[in-house]
């Protein structure tokens, strides 16, 4: 509460007294914690997205430059434009997060539903990712039941897994990663576990959150905007996600949705 004082002097036929109104600010105290947590993720977003974007674009430059020298022979040439393309497809990642972002706020996520085998969408995921995966060391087994099929927007479903491999894959120390699929009659179930740094208990649920990153990974880049986007897929198709975590043992996310 906050008290003002007004002194009012005697006058006809009353005392001199002293009006005091009390305020309850608690609300406004909130709203002002509010804004400054806003105005916190406004600019460590900028920060990040500045660094985010910009990193890729040295190597990029890099290459092409060497590229334009022409003195490559076959092998350098594709150890070149291999460097080019993985710095592509990491800004198109960013960029595409971005965008789902604005799409997920702006309410225009468009699910489009009809039969997708989750086994085969894990299998291409992996395949996609082996590059990144043995440039960190880490394998990725795959356990998974032939077939789980259920009526799912293909694209998302790929996007859900991805993401979730390639953070496997990140702070995975580049231990093994083991993916399992498995199914009951109404649900299926996806989760990836890695052996790497773990999430302190107390950040876990936070990471689910837009831009949130535990405090110990800033060197290893990225947005904090993947769970998020994996949250709202998820849950938009009727399922959810968990995670079960310990610090410098590994990290497991399982995420569940109906068939
Ligand atoms: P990003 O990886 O771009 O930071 P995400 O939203 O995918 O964003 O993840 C949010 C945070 O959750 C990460 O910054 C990291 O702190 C933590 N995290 C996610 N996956 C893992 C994992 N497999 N192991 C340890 N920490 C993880």
């Amino acid at each position: 509460f906050v008290a003002t004082g007004t002194e009012i002097p005697q006058g006809h036929g009353h005392e001199a007294m002293r009006v005091v109104s009390l305020v309850d600010v608690t609300r406004l105290k909130e709203v002002e914690g509010e804004l400054q947590t806003a105005v916190r993720i406004r600019d460590d977003f900028l920060s990040i997205a500045s660094h985010e974007l910009h990193t890729p674009l040295t190597p990029l430059k890099l290459q092409i430059e060497r590229l334009q020298r022409r003195e490559q022979n076959a092998t350098q040439l594709q150890e070149k434009l291999a460097v080019v393309a993985r710095q592509v497809d990491r800004l198109t990642n960013l960029a595409r997060q971005l965008l789902d972002v604005s799409r997920i706020t702006g309410g225009r996520l468009k699910l489009t539903p009809e039969e997708v085998d989750l086994t085969a969408v894990v299998r291409d995921a992996a395949d996609a990712l082996e590059a990144e995966s043995r440039q960190s060391g880490s394998v990725i087994a795959i356990d998974a039941e032939p077939k789980v099929v259920g009526y799912w927007d293909p694209t998302r479903i790929e996007q859900i897994t991805s993401n979730l491999l390639s953070n496997a894959i990140k702070y995975g120390q580049g231990k093994p990663i083991l993916v399992q699929v498995t199914h009951d009659n109404g649900h299926a179930r996806l989760s990836v576990h890695d052996n790497g740094i773990g999430i302190p208990p107390e950040q876990q649920q936070r990471i689910f959150d837009r831009f949130e990153r535990a405090v110990s990974v800033r060197h290893y880049g990225g947005f904090g905007l993947g769970l998020w986007i994996v949250r709202q897929i998820v849950e938009a198709s009727g399922g959810h996600v968990t995670v079960e975590s310990q610090v410098g043992q590994g990290s497991t996310f399982t995420v569940e949705l109906p068939r």
